[in-house]
Formats: structure tokens, C-alpha cells, sequence
């Protein structure tokens, strides 16, 4: 990692992937913002992280209301001093046939995937740009590439968190700030065990490693992407997925 860049947030860390890209940070020494909706798992996740000896705080935002975009990064950086790190996790699904799916689902899922990413980009690119650095790494999924069917909300906002990751990418990169997106395939959670079992065996049959990744598998691949190895990729989504995605 970098000597002198030591703080990350990421959003969603409550649980879930986003609870191990938190944890991976610390063992890489970062501090992390611990952001989610729920307090009391993200109270937990926070005193797991400082008891590997790095600073950790709660911020409870909701990525899809532009106030508390702002609001994560401003109490980073009165904790912290800076915003080196940003890892955009925060996600939902709200499955359904497209003839089905509510307009409620549909603007949910797009609020808190998509301009959830972007409000959140947006307010910590500021604080990067006068630091002339800054890491982003966006969690997208192989549904943004191949379209799941009764996701068509879900698929259609990680699409579109790739489009982003490649403006920002363009935007910023003079600044020596990278955007890059992780496209996870089928990753065992709290989200996935939600899924019917026949979904479940559909997709380990076509995984060419046979089985289902863990969110270790995501953070190593974030560790990756920040790290002073990874500072020349920028624009790109790395398809994290056992082979569901060739
Ligand atoms: P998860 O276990 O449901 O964790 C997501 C976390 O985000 C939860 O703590 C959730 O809180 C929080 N969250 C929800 N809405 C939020 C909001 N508006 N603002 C801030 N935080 C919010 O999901 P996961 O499986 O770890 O997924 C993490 C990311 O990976 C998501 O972006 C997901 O789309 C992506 N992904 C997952 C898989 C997979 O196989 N698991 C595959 C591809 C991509 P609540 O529990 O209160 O909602």
C-alpha cells in the first residue's frame, strides 16, 4: 500500500462484502469509514476493524440521498484529514419479471445502485482532486454484463455503474485519481442465500471452477486495484466471477 495514503470508506459495510473489503483494508493498515444504514452491524464491523490497530469510525448515510453523500465524506475527512479511498458497495435487489416489477422497485434499485455510486464519487472526487489522489473502486455484477432475467432493475444500474466507472475514469484521471469496477459473480452472502435453490445449482453449473466465491475472493481484488501495483489500470471492470463471465 501507500506510505502516506491511509484512509478509505466504504459504503454498505455493515455486512456482507462489503464487511470483508472493510476488513481487508485494515489488514492493509487503511482506516476505514464503516457507512451503512445499519448501526448496529456497522457498530460491529467497526470494532472487529480496530482491534487489527487501525482508526475506525461509523457513518450512517444512505448512499442515495445527495445530503448524506456529502455529509460521509465531510465527517471522513474532520475524522481522518482525507478521502484516499473510495469503495462503492452499497447495493440492493428488489427481484421481478420486467412485466412485473414495480416503478417503486425500479426506482429503488436504481437509487441506491447507480446514483447511489454516482452521489457518492461525486462528493469524495472533490476532496481527491485537491489531494491530487485518489482510488475508487465501484462494486458492479456480471449481471451488468450478461442480464439476469427477473433483474432487470438490478442489471440495467450495474450496466450503468460500469458506464460511470469509464467517465469518471476519463474525467479524473489527470488528477492521478483511477475509477475501476469489480463485476462479482455468484458470491455467497446474505443477498444470494436469499435466491431460490434451483437459481443456486443453475449458476454453479456454469461456474468453470465449480463453486461459489467468497467475499474474501471480492476484497483481494480491491486490495489489488488501490495498491501502487494496480495504479495504471483505470476505466476497467474486472470480472470476478469463477468463469460465469469468459
Ligand atoms: P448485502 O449482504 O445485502 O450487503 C449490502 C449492504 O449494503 C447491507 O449492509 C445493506 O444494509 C447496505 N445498504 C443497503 N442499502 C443501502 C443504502 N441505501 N445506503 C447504504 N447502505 C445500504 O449484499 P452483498 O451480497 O454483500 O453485496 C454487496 C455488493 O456486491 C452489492 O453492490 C451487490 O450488488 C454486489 N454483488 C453481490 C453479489 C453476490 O453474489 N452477493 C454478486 C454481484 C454483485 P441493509 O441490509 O439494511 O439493506
Amino acid at each position: 500500500m501507500y506510505e502516506d495514503k491511509k484512509n478509505a470508506i466504504v459504503t454498505g459495510a455493515a455486512r456482507g462484502i462489503g464487511k470483508e473489503i472493510a476488513i481487508g483494508l485494515a489488514k492493509k493498515g487503511l482506516n476505514v469509514v464503516v457507512s451503512d444504514i445499519m448501526k448496529e452491524e456497522a457498530e460491529k464491523t467497526a470494532n472487529e476493524i480496530k482491534k487489527l490497530g487501525v482508526k475506525a469510525i461509523v457513518v450512517i448515510a444512505d448512499v442515495s440521498k445527495p445530503d448524506d453523500a456529502v455529509r460521509l465524506v465531510k465527517e471522513t475527512v474532520d475524522a481522518f484529514g482525507s478521502v484516499d479511498f473510495l469503495i462503492n458497495n452499497a447495493g440492493i435487489t428488489r427481484d421481478n419479471l420486467a412485466v412485473r416489477m414495480s416503478e417503486a422497485d425500479w426506482d429503488l434499485v436504481l437509487n441506491i445502485n447507480l446514483k447511489g455510486t454516482f452521489l457518492c464519487t461525486q462528493a469524495a472526487v472533490k476532496e481527491m482532486m485537491k489531494k491530487r489522489f485518489g482510488r475508487i473502486v465501484n462494486i458492479s455484477s456480471v449481471s451488468g454484463i450478461l442480464g439476469t432475467a427477473g433483474q432487470v432493475n438490478y442489471a440495467a444500474s450495474k450496466a450503468g455503474v460500469m458506464a460511470l466507472t469509464k467517465t469518471f475514469a476519463r474525467e479524473y484521471g489527470a488528477r492521478n485519481i483511477t475509477t475501476n469496477a469489480i463485476a462479482p459473480g455468484y458470491i455467497i452472502t446474505e443477498m444470494t442465500e436469499k435466491l431460490p435453490e434451483s437459481v443456486r445449482e443453475e449458476y454453479l453449473k456454469n461456474i468453470p471452477l465449480k463453486r461459489g466465491g467468497t467475499p474474501e475472493d471480492i476484497s483481494n481484488v480491491v486490495n489489488f486495484l488501490i495498491s501502487p501495483e494496480g495504479s495504471y489500470i483505470t476505466g476497467t471492470t474486472i470480472n470476478v466471477s469463477g468463469g460465469l463471465v469468459i
